[in-house]
Formats: C-alpha cells, sequence, structure tokens
C-alpha cells in the first residue's frame, strides 16, 4: 500500500519530489540533529490521488490518525484538548517554491474551549484571532482586508498604533469580531472541532495547487501540471509568549554581497507572520546576542552545520519560545548576481565544492546583470514615467529627437539620449551615437529593443504614458512635466524608469575586466575571473561573435571571442552609400548597373579591410546582402509628396519620379518572404559578385600586407541547394580571378545560412554544397512558428505571454520542440551527408543562456551573438560542458 504520510524523521532532502521543499528540508534538520518542532508530511502522491478522483485516498484518514497519535504522544498533549491543547501549523510546499499556492495556517486547535485551556490571557486569545483571521482568509476565501480593517478599528479605539497594546479582554472581543466576518462571508460559524479545522485546512493547501494564480505560474514556469503539493503538519512553537521570546530570519552570509558574517532580523514577542507582514519593526540579528545570548550562540552553530551540510548559502526562519530555540524552515537561499559569484568561489576556497559545481552556482543571466552600469540606488531624482525594460544599464544625456541631432550633438561631445516614438533602420547611426535610446512605443522585441541589446546599449522602450512629440521636439510626462530639447534625461534600462535630471551612475566593475582593465582586488572581479577561466578550459563549444565594423570587432575579441559568425553588410549601404544603391536600383541596363557596382566596392572592400585586421587569425563569417532592396530606397509617403510637390511647382523631378515608379515596383506584401537574400542575389546581376570580389581583395591585400585572414562567405536564406550551387560557382570564379589578377589564392569557405523550414529538412542536398551551416534562428523561429519577427511584440505577444501559452518569447529563447526539432534534423542530415561540415548558429539565440545548453546538446561547433553576450556564452557554453 502507498505511504501517504512521512513522519519528519523519515525523510531526507532528496525526497523534494514526494514531500516538497519545505517537508523535505524540515526532515533533512531533524535528521541531523537540528532542534525541529516534531510533525509530519503529507505527501505530494496524496495530492495528485485527491486531485485526480476529487477526494482523498482511502488509506490516508487512518495514516494522519496515526501520525498524529504519535505526535500527541510525543508532545504530551491532544489537539485542540480543552485543558491543555497540542496546536499544529499547516503549510503547504511544492517541488519548486511557487507563490500563488496556499502558504500556512497557524495555531490550528484553538476553539472557544481550547482557548482557555491554553490560558486565557492575552497570548490564547491573539492566537485565537491569528487562526480565524488566517483559516478564514486561505481555507475559506474571506477578504483579508475585512480582519485587518476590524483589527485597526479596534486599535484606533484604544489609541494605538501597537498591536501589544491590546489586551487580553481586546482581543478576545476581537475574536468575537472576527467570527462575525466569518460568518458572514461563509455562511458557517467558525468550525469548533479541531479535527475538522485540521482536515478542511489540509484539503485547502491541496486545492490551492489548482489555484487560477498557481496554474497561471507554473505555466510560465513550464512547471508540470501534475506535480502536486506536499502538506506539512507540525507542532507549534511559540514566539508571542512574552519578552523572552520572539521570531527571526537568517542568512549564513550576506545574500547581497556574499560576505560572511551575521545576516538576518529578529522580532521580540511576535509570530512568523509579522516579519513577513512588517508590521512592527525588527531588530538586526546581530542584536539578539544581547537579548538571548545562549540562542544567539546555538544559532551561530546551527547556521555553521547548515552550510557545511548544503554546501551553500542557506536562509533560515526561526522562533524562539522562553529562552528555547526551534528551527521552523530552511532552504538554500536566494541571492543577487554579485553573491552568487563570490559565494561560489568562497565554497572553493573553503573546500566544500569543486570548481564544476561553482560553475553550476552561476547563470549567463546573473553575469549579464552584472555588466551593465548602474544607477546609484539612494537617488531621489524625479520619476517622468515607466516603459518596458528593453535593454538594461543606465543612461544619462540630454534628450533628442531626432537621430541627426543625436549623431550632432554627440559630435560636439554631448552625451544624448535619443527620443523617438519608435526607432526604423534610418535611426542607426543616432543610436550608435547615444548613451542610451528611450521609444513611447513597441515592445521588447521591437527595431529599437533589438539593436540596442545587440550593441549593448541602453534601452527603455513602449514608454506609452509618455507623450513624445517629435515635431514639436518635447516630451510630456503624465504629471506634466515637460522635457524640451536638451533638457537631461536618465532611463534605467533595468527597470524601465525615466527620471528627469541627471542620476548618478556607477559603471560596472565587470565590464572593466573584460576590457582589460583587471582590478584583482575587487572581491567580485576575482570571481568572475576565476569562474570565466574555468568555463574556457571546459567548455566544448566555440564562442563568435556578431560584428559588423572593425569596432565591434574589436570589443568582441576583447571579449573573448574566437572570430566573427555574422558580419551582415546590409549597414555598407547605408548613410552615404545609399545614392549609389539607389542608382543600382535604377540602373537602365548593364553599364549603368556595372558603373554603381564598381562605385560600391572599394568602399566595401575598406570595410572588410578593417574587419578582417580587426580578427586577424581568426574566421570571419561575411553574409552577403540580405534585406529587400526597397529598405534602401526613400519612404513611398514621403516620395511621392515630394514628387506631387515638385510636379505642382512644375519643377524638373525626373529622378524622383523614377526612384518612385522603382519603389513601387520593389513595393511587396510580405517583404521578409520576398526579394531577399539570396533571391536578390540571384536577380540583380554582378551584386553578389562585387561583393565577393571586396571580400577577396580584401583578404588579398591583407595576406600581402603579412595579416591571416580566414574568411567563410554566407548565403543567407538560401530554400533549395540550386540556389546555392548557383550563387557558388559565380563567387567561385570570381575568387579565381582574383587570384590571378593579384597573385595571392584565398582560401575562402563558402556556405550557407540555415533559416528555413525547407532548407533544414533538406539539409542534406544543401550540404552538398555547402562548406558550413549557420542557422539563422531569428528568420527559422519566424518562418517555423509563422509569427512576423517585426510585428509580433506590439501584436499579441504580451497576451500569449500574460496567458501563459509562452513562458518567454521563441525569438529569446529557443524553442526547442519546434525549430530545435528542425535543427536537429539539419545537423543529422547535414553531417551525415559532408562529415566534418561545420555548424555554427548566429542568430539572437545565440547568447541566451538557456539556448546556448541546447546547441551545445545537438553538437554544433560555436554560437556567434553579440559583443556583450559573448561572455554570457562563454560561461554557459562552460556550464552546458560541465
Ligand atoms: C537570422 O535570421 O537568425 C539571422 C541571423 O539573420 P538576420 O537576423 O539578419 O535576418
Ligand atoms: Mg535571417
Amino acid at each position: 500500500m502507498t505511504k501517504f504520510v512521512y513522519d519528519f524523521a523519515e525523510g531526507n532532502r532528496d525526497l523534494k519530489d514526494l514531500l516538497g521543499g519545505k517537508g523535505a528540508n524540515l526532515a533533512e534538520m531533524t535528521n541531523i540533529g537540528l532542534p525541529v518542532p516534531p510533525g509530519f508530511t503529507i505527501t505530494t502522491e496524496a495530492c495528485q490521488e485527491y486531485l485526480a478522483n476529487g477526494h482523498e485516498p482511502a488509506s490516508l484518514q487512518q495514516e494522519i490518525d496515526e501520525h498524529l497519535a504519535a505526535l500527541e504522544a510525543q508532545m504530551g498533549k491532544k489537539l485542540g484538548d480543552a485543558a491543555d491543547p497540542l496546536l499544529v501549523s499547516v503549510r503547504s510546499g511544492a517541488k519548486f517554491s511557487m507563490p500563488g499556492m496556499m502558504d500556512t495556517v497557524l495555531n490550528i486547535g484553538l476553539t472557544d474551549e481550547s482557548v482557555i485551556g491554553l490560558g486565557d490571557n492575552r497570548f490564547a486569545w491573539d492566537s485565537y484571532r491569528r487562526l480565524i483571521q488566517m483559516f478564514g482568509k486561505t481555507v475559506c476565501g474571506v477578504p483579508g482586508e475585512d480582519f485587518e480593517h476590524a483589527l485597526e478599528e479596534l486599535k484606533r479605539i484604544r489609541s494605538t498604533e501597537d498591536d501589544l497594546d491590546l489586551d487580553a479582554a481586546d482581543l478576545k472581543k476581537l475574536v468575537g469580531t472576527f467570527k462575525d466576518i466569518f460568518r458572514e462571508h461563509t455562511k458557517q460559524d467558525f468550525p469548533q472541532d479541531p479535527r475538522q479545522q485540521l482536515a478542511d485546512a489540509i484539503h485547502a493547501v491541496f486545492d490551492s495547487w489548482n489555484s487560477d494564480r498557481a496554474v497561471l505560474y507554473r505555466r510560465q514556469e513550464r512547471i508540470p501540471a501534475d506535480l502536486g503539493t506536499a502538506v506539512n503538519i507540525c507542532s507549534m512553537v511559540f514566539g508571542n509568549l512574552g519578552s523572552d521570546s520572539g521570531t527571526g530570519v537568517a542568512f549564513t552570509r550576506d545574500p547581497g554581497s556574499g560576505v560572511r558574517g551575521v545576516y538576518g532580523d529578529y522580532l521580540v514577542n511576535a509570530q512568523g507572520e509579522d516579519v513577513v507582514a512588517g508590521i512592527r519593526n525588527t531588530v538586526p540579528l546581530q542584536d539578539l546576542q544581547q537579548i538571548d545570548k545562549n540562542s544567539y550562540d546555538q544559532l551561530m552553530d546551527i547556521m555553521t552545520t547548515l552550510e557545511n551540510h548544503y554546501r551553500d548559502l542557506c536562509d533560515i526562519e526561526f522562533t524562539i519560545e522562553r529562552g528555547k530555540l526551534w528551527m521552523l524552515q530552511t532552504r538554500v537561499g536566494k541571492r543577487t548576481a554579485a553573491a552568487a559569484f563570490v559565494i561560489a568561489t568562497q565554497l572553493v576556497d573553503e573546500g566544500m565544492i569543486d570548481l564544476d559545481e561553482a560553475l553550476q552556482r552561476v547563470t549567463g543571466a546573473q553575469l549579464a546583470m552584472l555588466m551593465f552600469p548602474r544607477f546609484d540606488g539612494s537617488t531621489n531624482a524625479e520619476r517622468l514615467g515607466k516603459g518596458m525594460n528593453a535593454s538594461p544599464g543606465a543612461a544619462v544625456g540630454k534628450a533628442v529627437f531626432d537621430s541627426y541631432t543625436a549623431v550632432k550633438w554627440s559630435r560636439s561631445g554631448e552625451k544624448v539620449i535619443l527620443v523617438r516614438r519608435e526607432t526604423n533602420p534610418d535611426d542607426l547611426n543616432g543610436m550608435i551615437a547615444a548613451e542610451g535610446i528611450l521609444t513611447s512605443r513597441g515592445g521588447k522585441t521591437s527595431h529599437a529593443a533589438v539593436v540596442a541589446r545587440g550593441m549593448g546599449k541602453t534601452c527603455v522602450c513602449g514608454a506609452e504614458e509618455l507623450d513624445v512629440d517629435t515635431k514639436r521636439r518635447r516630451l510630456v510626462a503624465p504629471n506634466g512635466v515637460v522635457i524640451e530639447e536638451g533638457d537631461v534625461i536618465s532611463i534605467d534600462g533595468s527597470s524601465g524608469v525615466v527620471y528627469k535630471g541627471s542620476v548618478p551612475v556607477v559603471p560596472s566593475p565587470v565590464v572593466e575586466y573584460f576590457e582589460g582593465n583587471v582590478d584583482l582586488s575587487d572581491d567580485l572581479v576575482r570571481a568572475v575571473d576565476r569562474l570565466m577561466k574555468h568555463a574556457d578550459d571546459a567548455r566544448r563549444l566555440g564562442v563568435r561573435s556578431n560584428a559588423d565594423t572593425p569596432e565591434d570587432a574589436e570589443r568582441a575579441r576583447r571579449f573573448g571571442a574566437q572570430g566573427i559568425g555574422l558580419c551582415r553588410t546590409e549597414h555598407m549601404f547605408l548613410g552615404e552609400r545609399r545614392q549609389h544603391v539607389e542608382r543600382l536600383i535604377l540602373a537602365d541596363g548593364d553599364t549603368e548597373r556595372a558603373e554603381a557596382l564598381e562605385t560600391l566596392l572599394p568602399l566595401q572592400r575598406d570595410d572588410f579591410v578593417g574587419i578582417f585586421a580587426a580578427m586577424d587569425g581568426l574566421p570571419v563569417t561575411v553574409r552577403l546582402l540580405d534585406p529587400p532592396l526597397h529598405e534602401f530606397l526613400p519612404d513611398i509617403t514621403e516620395l511621392s509628396v515630394r514628387v506631387a510637390l515638385a510636379e505642382a511647382r512644375g519643377e524638373k523631378h525626373e529622378n524622383d519620379l523614377r526612384l518612385l515608379q522603382a519603389v513601387h515596383k520593389l513595393h511587396e506584401q510580405n517583404p521578409m518572404l520576398g526579394l531577399r537574400g539570396v533571391r536578390l542575389g540571384l536577380v540583380i546581376p554582378g551584386l553578389f559578385t562585387m561583393q565577393v570580389r571586396a571580400i577577396a581583395e580584401a583578404a588579398a591585400h591583407r595576406i600581402k600586407s603579412g595579416g591571416d585572414p580566414k574568411v567563410e562567405i554566407m548565403i543567407p536564406l538560401v530554400g533549395a541547394v540550386q540556389e546555392l550551387e548557383a550563387v557558388r560557382t559565380d563567387a567561385e570564379r570570381v575568387l579565381r580571378e582574383v587570384a590571378e589578377e593579384t597573385g595571392v589564392v584565398v582560401d575562402a569557405l563558402i556556405g550557407t545560412m540555415i533559416e528555413l523550414p525547407r532548407a533544414a529538412l533538406t539539409a542534406g542536398q544543401i550540404a552538398e554544397a555547402a562548406q558550413f551551416f549557420s542557422f539563422g534562428t531569428n528568420d527559422l523561429t519566424q518562418t517555423v512558428w509563422g509569427f512576423s519577427r517585426d510585428d509580433v511584440e506590439a501584436a499579441f505577444f504580451s497576451a500569449y505571454l500574460e496567458k501563459g501559452i509562452f513562458g518567454v518569447s521563441p525569438f529569446e529563447t529557443l524553442d526547442r520542440d519546434g525549430v530545435g526539432r528542425l535543427i536537429r534534423i539539419a545537423v543529422a542530415e547535414g553531417r551525415a551527408a559532408r562529415p566534418g561540415l561545420k555548424l555554427g548558429v548566429c542568430g539572437e539565440h545565440g547568447g541566451d543562456p538557456d539556448s546556448v545548453h541546447f546547441f551545445h546538446e545537438v553538437g554544433l561547433d560555436y554560437v556567434s551573438c553579440s559583443p556583450f553576450r559573448v561572455p554570457v556564452a562563454r560561461l554557459e557554453a562552460g556550464r552546458a560542458a560541465t
């Protein structure tokens, strides 16, 4: 017969599945001899059966009876006994800690009779009113405010703000009021049978597993819905018996910085929920040494025992009842990102864990948090509003309302924040020039957010409460404050808050470290240094960077990138070069087109020379032009207006007219599924060959100057091997021509992106013509789901996230089941067709911690991500391999 109830002495910490986190740790503490009030745990399996069948398992009641009888015998009291009652607490406790589930009911066993047996004094009546309040609220759904208002009202009548000023008679009266409130809402009297109280509380814990908030939380966190929760029944100890009693929380190390010491809070003469509710002011745990030295010393010993036992920072809840210390809960404690790194390496030094384990104790997400500068937390600057925390960090500067001004002012040495309703590719220069970007529209995958994250630049997006008026060059906050162009604002990309004026910024010592300014006297920097080195030794995955400029390439290299996995060439067609692209598109015949390409060639070549130099000796994957051509042409509406005005004025406008015709011709309903990538290369004669020539000539130039370029040419958006073959034949011809002309042979690899489902499904064929694959998981996610990557965020992702359909956007963390499955197929079939085929990924997912583990698991050779994500990817690749 299944055993559904475990005495605390029967369990241990490895039984979290069965006993939940809280129950398993209570059992563990009991077994290592710590003072835990006796009790027992009802298993998650009992909960599962109760939820599946709508009633308890048949044998459960008998088991509870047996364990309760044993508890009563041990305590020498009976539950709810009129003369000398045993009281118990009932607490939920799932395998994963879950906000949204019922938590605790204290003092079960008190009734109109047993409250007299307990003492008929202030303490007894206070305990009874707490039971009615907690039972009413968590078991029966009585609104908590009703009880709180009644308590406040009584304190008002007694002219006090402190619960402790209420005497036994007051609290007895309050019990009467609370019972009335209970009856009013439940249409029943407060139960006077202690066993019914216990049974109702147990069922309420079971039912809370399926409360709306718990269901939503599980869906978002991907916690399986069928785990169920355990229920802990524990004999009560009292911290509210007088000044020799109290309750507190403690940490074995500082969860903020990791420093060893005494951290926690203590509250004299109180029960546990008083600390959490913040009703009265706590004192620092150190003060306990003066208040009750014996208990303090014992607590310090216990903290050492727990640390040695769990080999990690623990947090603890305890109660002192008339000078006797009791442990009510412990668990491996939450900590800040900085503390996580410091503690992990401290534990290595203390001989508690090895470096492999230390690496598992930190995460890439924590490292990323440590890389952003922050605002000084003590700011009292005026808050203007709040948007989405799109790209973390802290930025201060003068508000500017267009990119031209951003560039102009920053050139003259001003720090600026680019404020726009939304950004588009034309804002790129302004974004580069700005300290940070603020938009009033668009979500976390809007242009501003994605580009800012890529650049490691602070961004707050979608701050809808701010009225951004680019025409009048000002923004208006909801409180009426007006920020004119040139006024200083501060934006916090970690919280989304926007401030008026300049908030002091603290730089990140971790970024300084990656930049090469190593300060090993800083605890955090030393910890990061050690763990990064260990991750690099351990990892199998290479880490490259996405970089389009020599500056980005240099930074990426300093941050540890082992090459460039994606050099997008489209920015090389923007800015002043736009006019040449226009000429290319408008070209009337081969000669005009050739002329336009001739002008672009040396510009491109110089770009590549710079990048190859910055990445000398390391591979550089250059992707040929990808976006649809119309992106390089003027906006259709603006151009139409210009043409119409010129016509009205009778001016010459032949060029604009031709441009407008071209824009119309190139206009597409679904440009992301249109004339882009390899399709462009096949349709615009000479475009890709010009790019290949620029690459080959640049590499030849580098080799002649003693450099060592390692060139990989990548063809985007291939869906069929025939597309690749056609481009590859031309590219190889150009490479041969350049070799003949320069006398230098450039050994370039030619490969493709895998970013369409058809490419993944025919990877075996494509691999015949490709020397490498790089998974473009941005487009692959877009095409597998049928989600437009540019529109979904604003359109419906927030609803999907709210409803728990996604825990996280599939554009942020790779969808393993769908997109991941295609990647597995392509890896297997690609390598089968071409053993040793080089495989990488260059979509945004290359720097996402969870996705890096997937790429390790499927056996890719490298991930490629934006320069600022390189350290994160290195750390996660190391964690995946240990
Ligand atoms: C991709 O699609 O994943 C990719 C890297 O290419 P882009 O984002 O430039 O479309
Ligand atoms: Mg793509």
